[in-house]
């Protein structure tokens, strides 16, 4: 039995049986991790021995009858994106500016991993402070596509989805700004759920742009990010933008197509949208259509704001949330005879191009001069965008688009070229700025064998139906063949 390609639900139900223990599975996964890490580079720190006493203890606590059933979670690896604190292991956020930093505390999400019984394996790589959509702006080295090692594996959660992909991990963490964990699933082909904003605490993951940042998990099943989010959503007092709403829980069950409205926003599939990704789309709702659902083309006629409002609104968060980086309280700090040199000095060596350019972009549109011309704007544009999904909502059940115009562009190709970027993330962003649930599901792969991704978006609070209603699309697709590593 190869216990890496099997689903979360899979190794439990062995585990509850006694077909093998967590040791076992630990064994295998940090034999895969050994054969294919070197090629496709996801972490950026594994803890092996550690993982190991993880798995001895977890074992002997299973000894326990029942102890199970406490542990939805329990003998998933899972691979955490870097930007999440950990007492365990460093927490460089693929920033110079925090090598070799140590978080006095646990993310809420990390916490709760392993209280669900999950083994953490290590941190993975990102582009620096989750700015990026290719992994290549990590102050560290690029991660490579599972599928085509010259090619990116998308970002900014881009070591997490490889991760997943090339079978290092079940299961992985990520966060999701702007797409940087739907955008990376749907170039690995692998699942990527970004719940709506505030189901999962943020609290111990580095903020980025804090109105839009999600925590958001990757697997290679629609049940398994069912299990990783139930694990971890809900109300956490330290995080006061956790809403309160209740989670449901329990066994995911696919919905009925039968009936159900599908609709299909015509600006999501402009111009910009690869040949091979619009027909995987099409190919899929044909499915969909065939299985009895009702595909309903609709307008959403702010879509094409999302771009320039996000590329306002996400550098004026982030100018605001990176001051903290000072060279006094957290990592880094350059030599210099005087405070403000130090603090200048500091930020200079400490960040890269891409959060400078973030910052100096932030910093302008919140300037006296340009505040209502630039942030006040994109906050008005941001409440159409968000008015639009309210409107499409009360004609469709969910939304199908594509998750990235491109299937895994080649490394280098972008890396340059930040408005080029910047287009990889345009199908992920209206979901992101209205706060809404949506997932990446791999649908297929393009003639050149690289996988496509269709995103499905839900209303505010709708996971649970619309984790059902993934579970069925996911169910009318052939499984992708695993990379050939
Ligand atoms: N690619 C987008 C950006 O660079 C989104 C990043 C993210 O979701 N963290 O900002």
């Amino acid at each position: 039995m190869n216990l890496t390609a099997l689903p979360v639900s899979t190794l439990r139900e062995g585990l509850r049986q006694r077909r093998w223990c967590v040791r076992e599975i630990v064994d295998a996964q940090l034999a895969e991790i050994a054969r294919v890490e070197p090629s496709v580079k996801a972490f950026l720190h594994l803890a092996e021995a550690s993982l190991r006493d993880a798995a001895g203890a977890l074992d002997a606590r299973l000894e326990r009858p029942h102890a199970i059933d406490a542990l939805p979670l329990a003998g998933a690896v899972v691979a955490v994106k870097d930007a999440f604190c950990t007492r365990a292991m460093p927490t460089t956020c693929g920033s110079k500016m925090l090598e070799g930093y140590r978080a006095p505390y646990d993310a809420t999400a990390v916490e709760r991993l392993e209280a669900a019984g999950a083994l953490l394996v290590g941190k993975t790589n990102m582009d620096e402070f989750a700015m990026g959509s290719s992994t290549e702006h990590s102050a560290y080295f690029a991660t490579r596509n599972p599928y085509d090692l010259t090619r990116t594996p998308g970002g900014s959660s881009g070591g997490s989805a490889a991760a997943v992909a090339a079978r290092m991990a079940p299961v992985a963490l990520g966060s999701d700004t702007g797409g940087s964990v739907r955008q990376p699933a749907a170039l690995t082909g692998v699942v990527g759920f970004k719940p709506g904003y505030g189901r999962i605490s943020r609290y111990g993951l580095v903020a980025f742009a804090s109105s839009l940042d999600v925590v958001a998990p990757f697997a290679r099943t629609v049940d398994d990010v069912h299990s990783v989010y139930i694990a971890l959503a809900g109300r956490d007092g330290r995080d006061p933008t956790a809403v309160e709403a209740p989670v449901e829980g329990g066994a995911l069950v696919a919905a009925p197509l039968r009936g159900l409205r599908v609709g299909v926003p015509r600006e999501y599939l402009g111009p910009g949208v690869e040949a091979a990704v619009g027909d995987a789309v099409a190919a899929s709702l044909a499915l969909m259509r065939a299985a009895g659902a009702e595909v309903i083309d609709l307008s959403m006629p702010h879509t094409a704001l999302a771009g320039p409002c996000y590329y306002v609104l996400a550098p004026a968060e982030a100018s605001s949330n990176l001051a903290r980086f000072d060279g006094v309280r957290y990592g880094l700090r350059a030599p210099a005879r005087e405070l403000l040199g130090m603090y200048g000095a500091t930020r200079d060596a400490g960040f890269g191009d891409e959060v400078k350019r973030r910052i100096l972009i932030g910093t302008f549109v919140l300037s006296a001069g340009y505040v209502d011309a630039y942030y006040a704007q994109a906050q008005r544009a941001r409440a159409l965008i968000a008015d639009d999904f309210v409107r499409a909502f009360a004609r469709c059940d969910v939304l199908v688009t594509p998750t990235s115009p491109t299937t895994a562009f080649a490394l280098g190709a972008r890396h340059h070229d930040p408005v080029a970027m910047y287009q990889a993330d345009l199908c992920t962003l209206p979901a992101s700025l209205a706060g809404v649930p949506a997932i990446s599901l791999p649908v297929g792969l393009d003639g050149a064998g690289l996988p496509v991704g269709l995103q499905l978006i839900g209303p505010r609070l709708g996971e649970r139906r619309l984790l059902e209603i993934a579970a069925a699309v996911e169910s009318l697709h052939r499984q992708l063949p695993p990379p050939t590593l």
